[in-house]
């Protein structure tokens, strides 16, 4: 059931077990020199959050592990109810609005559509950047490997993800 496996996630997440990295700090960095403009993730650990990147620049394409709402009347529920419930181990959670057991983080699952913000970004064309970074991803899954497709083509592109070179060797 997909609410024991996400509440695990969520657990990992809440007991600390997922840390930030050296690269979400430099992407903190980054933004702290007024060099970040937009930061397109496919993580829904909330780690850009811990690190203090502004919401607003933020574009969690497949949703995200610090809000939650209720899958069935779609109420936005307390993230301190959920982590409360989770750390207790009272799950499934019921939603305080219509008493479904199917209060999950707002993280994007399978078959269900990307956040709105998603393609609210993607639509926008974006040229005002003097560089793309694209970090450690393959960019292989639809509708996000778009994202590369939005930019000026004349925009400096640099790519650090081992894995992007090879499915990307025939624009470079
Ligand atoms: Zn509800």
């Amino acid at each position: 059931m997909w609410n024991k496996v996400l509440y695990e996630v969520l657990a990992d997440i809440l007991n600390k077990r997922c840390k930030p990295t050296l690269t979400h700090c430099f992407l903190r960095l980054l933004q702290n020199k007024g060099k970040l403009r937009w930061l397109f993730t496919q993580n829904v650990d909330a780690l850009e959050r811990c690190v203090g990147i502004n919401p607003s620049k933020l574009i969690e394409c497949h949703g995200t592990f610090s809000t939650a709402s209720c899958f069935k009347c779609k109420q936005e529920v307390s993230i301190s109810l959920v982590r409360e419930c989770v750390l207790k181990k009272q799950i499934p959670i019921h939603c305080p609005n219509c008493d479904s057991p199917l209060v999950k983080p707002d993280c994007v699952l399978f078959g269900e559509d990307l956040p709105a913000k998603y393609y609210q970004a993607a639509k926008k064309q974006i040229y005002d950047i003097d560089l793309l970074l694209v970090i450690g991803t393959s960019l292989s899954v639809k509708p996000v490997s778009n994202v590369l497709f939005i930019f000026q083509t004349s925009n400096i592109l640099a790519i650090l993800s081992i894995s992007l070179l090879t499915p990307l060797k025939q624009y470079l």
